[in-house]
């Protein structure tokens, strides 16, 4: 085998490129070693994929076209762990993929070395057998030693920009514009542009003829626009939760009772023609949603410019659009708005693209309440020349692809067909109990509240609601919502999931999350004026918030309430003696109210290292790992300059929890966990090690942490847990645990869509 190896080596170092010497690796180990496949893949660390680049036995139209994700399949283990991997029987590993492509059907034996350079993974040298074969070390070391030969080869490709090369040609097939993620999922369809109606913008200035005319017509006009929007709310029907259902009514309500038609009626007095008076209104009501610092509130702007659009078009023309949706329709535009999206059939709405928006936008919660995948911002598309066309929206990585090659729309397809794959796979899970192997049961509770997860499946799959965020209510309107209506609210929720519990968080602003009638102004808000303190400072607004809660929850008794924000003890104590005084005030009424248990979140480091006398006092603790992770890491979760600092699975959030818990249980007062990291199938067997009671999540992760959660033992994760928390960072928390859920065949929970 010497000889042989002299004699490859000579002649891979002759070769005048990396594509020959790649054809002669991979020629030469199979006839060496007597294989029937050999194979190269190469790492690309731009496209996080293993790319076929060199193959003899599989089907050589795959090269160049498979690509494996980073920590995905065989080959992914072999990278991961730099080491070869020697299988007789590569289908029953729990990291086999099968790979249509390649034609790799009756292949049972594998054996994948890295090819590494300065302790760096470039790719993985793969030899297959037809015959359940485990490899010889002489044949390991063999295929080793070409590896290495390899290496060279391809950090000089690197260095001559062959390499680059390569991949580019490869790439310019895969172009794609790229936007922010909106809504989860990859849809493949045909582009309808969601165009402006009328454009307010060009509206010249002019004097009116007929003020009271003009008054009128006015008027008939916001009466269309009511009723185009309470008919587009029909079309909903039941697919939309209530709570988002609100921004309709918030919509209707702009137009009926709203300072924007009185202010529109006294431009037109002014003298100024009904389009300019429109015109004038409708920017100034959306600047003041443009200059606010929440980017939820910000995105309001959008649904003001769409409204007075729809006016103006009323006024101009009168004509309703018809448009035909296709059965995949993608809907793309500049600016879509909420009303725009409500306007494409339910059942044909594929994908959601628009050049403009964030996450945060209504179009994209909207997309989330329909499971719609949604790609935001994408600044670089030609909107007005893409209707008809095919595209791929990818709302998992934020990109959008334009007519895709075959290559590519292939590579979806298999993607959408994993994930229809796991989502069955996932709905056998429906209605079990989340309860490790060993029988130990964490029920998992439902976040809902800022953005609505009121959904049927939310409401069958949940434990109970396990953290209500009451700013909604409070955000959408222009004043502080009085005590009935804030009733009807909470009741409404209290229904949907009785007799199972929810709790609800009393009011939580300041921070990033002002409200429009109620401005604070702090140079310093996450440091500042924030949840409990603005509550206790106003008891008014506290009182009657407290007021709400019990009286809504009269009949019903699930209600928990939940205080944000605590960072003192005394806080919690006048909390206590308000809550108590709105008790007494309603009894003294006559209601049948009763005391509900009441919880604090444990979002500040002070409350780490109070949590005993905490605890003394309440009747549960709730993490929030959101602003825990920020407080702890000092790191605005909102500022993209320190966003990779930010990550909710550093250990040091993983140790606050352990404290957290460990001293609870002395006084055997239960701790949930309700920030974006209990709903990460990642941290599922942390969270089972750490001895966290439940967990409180967005519905789209019950199911996935559910699954992880059936999969571990407790003494399992226990153990991993204890390796996590001695760990210095996130980024070796998150590789030792995607490495953890690999081992259990769970990957294609933490990379979807990959
Ligand atoms: C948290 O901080 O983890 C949390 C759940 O609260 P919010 O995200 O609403 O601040
Ligand atoms: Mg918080």
């Amino acid at each position: 085998m010497l000889e042989t190896l002299r004699r490859i080596i000579h002649e891979v170092n002759g070769a005048p490129n990396l594509g020959q010497a790649l054809k002669i690796i991979v020629e030469s180990a199979r006839e060496a070693i007597d294989a029937n496949v050999c194979s190269v893949y190469l790492t690309d660390f731009d496209t996080q994929s293993h790319i076929l680049r060199a193959t003899v036995g599989l089907n050589e139209d795959a090269v160049g076209k498979v690509k494996l994700p980073l920590h995905r399949g065989l080959v992914g283990l072999v990278a991961e762990r730099a080491e070869p991997v020697n299988v007789d029987e590569a289908a029953t590993h729990p990291r086999y993929l099968f790979i249509t492509e390649t034609g790799e059907t009756h292949y049972h034996g594998f054996l994948g070395v890295p090819i590494i350079q300065n302790r760096k993974v470039l790719g993985v040298l793969v030899a297959r057998q037809k015959e359940p074969r485990r490899f010889g070390d002489e044949e390991v070391t063999f295929l080793f030693t070409l590896a290495a030969q390899l290496a060279g080869a391809i950090i000089h490709a690197q260095s001559s920009g062959e390499l680059e090369e390569i991949q580019q040609t490869s790439q310019k097939q895969r172009r794609f514009h790229r936007g922010q993620p909106g809504s989860p999922g990859v849809a493949i369809g045909q582009v309808v542009v969601a165009y402006k109606m009328a454009d307010l913008d060009v509206v010249p200035d002019r004097q009116s003829a007929d003020i009271d005319k003009d008054i009128n017509i006015f008027q008939q006009a916001v009466d269309k626009v009511i009723a185009d929007i309470k008919r587009l709310k029909g079309n909903l029907g039941d697919k939309l939760p209530s709570e988002d259902q609100a921004l309709f009514d918030a919509l209707m309500m702009m137009l009926s009772s709203d300072t924007l038609v009185t202010r529109t009626i006294a431009l037109i007095r002014d003298g100024h023609w009904v389009q300019g008076a429109l015109r004038m209104s409708i920017e100034e009501h959306a600047r003041v949603f443009d200059e606010m610092d929440d980017v939820y509130l910000r995105e309001r702007a959008s649904d003001v410019r769409d409204l007075g659009r729809r006016i103006l078009m009323h006024l101009q023309s009168d004509t309703p659009l018809e448009i035909e949706y296709p059965e995949n329709t993608v809907l793309v535009g500049d600016d879509v708005s909420a009303v725009q999206l409500a306007e494409v059939p339910v059942a044909k709405l594929a994908a959601i693209v628009s050049t403009t928006g964030s996450s945060s936008s209504h179009v994209a919660i909207l997309a989330r309440a329909f499971a719609v995948p949604a790609v935001m911002g994408v600044s670089d598309l030609l909107v007005g020349r893409m209707e008809n066309q095919t595209v791929i929206a990818d709302g998992y990585r934020g990109r959008v692809y334009l007519s895709p090659e075959p290559v590519v729309l292939g590579e979806y397809q298999r993607m959408l067909d994993e994930d229809r794959a796991l989502s069955d796979e996932l709905s056998g899970l429906q209605g079990v109990r989340c309860e490790s192997t060993d029988g130990i049961e964490v029920p998992l509770y439902l976040n809902t509240g800022l953005v609505s997860d009121i959904g049927k499946f939310g409401v069958q799959e949940s434990a109970g609601v396990g953290l209500y965020r009451t700013e909604l209510p409070f955000m959408i309107r222009d004043r502080f919502p009085a005590e009935m209506i804030q009733i009807s609210n909470y009741r409404r929720v209290i229904q949907a999931f009785h007799p199972r519990p929810v709790v609800l968080r009393t009011l939580d602003i300041g921070g990033d999350k002002p409200l429009p009638y109620f401005p604070i102004e702090e140079s310093n808000p996450f440091l500042g004026w924030r949840g409990i303190r603005v509550s206790l400072d106003h008891p008014e607004i506290f009182l009657t918030q407290i007021r709400a809660i019990l009286r809504a929850d009269i009949g019903y008794h699930t209600v928990k309430i939940l205080l944000p924000m605590v960072s003192n003890i005394n806080e919690v104590d006048e909390s206590l003696l308000l809550i108590q005084r709105a008790l007494n005030e309603l009894e003294e009424e006559g209601f049948a109210v009763k005391m509900p248990e009441v919880g604090v979140m444990i979002e500040v480091p002070s409350a780490v290292y109070q949590i005993e006398a905490l605890a003394r006092r309440v009747d549960f603790l709730s993490i929030g790992t959101n602003d825990l992770t920020q407080y702890l890491l000092a790191v605005d979760r909102n500022n993209s300059r320190v966003a990779d600092l930010y990550n909710d699975m550093h250990p040091v959030v993983l140790r606050a929890i352990q404290q957290v818990v460990n001293t609870a249980k002395d006084t055997r007062c239960p701790v949930s966990v309700c920030g974006e990291l209990a709903g990460n199938p990642l941290a599922a067997p942390l969270m089972l090690g750490l001895g966290v009671d439940s967990l409180s999540m967005s519905s789209g992760s019950l199911l996935k942490v559910k699954w992880v959660m059936r999969s571990f033992a407790r003494s399992n994760a226990r153990q991993l847990t204890n390796l996590a928390l001695k760990m210095e960072d996130s980024s070796q928390v998150i590789n030792f645990m995607q490495g953890a859920l690999d081992d259990m065949g769970l990957g294609r929970l933490i990379r979807p869509g990959r």
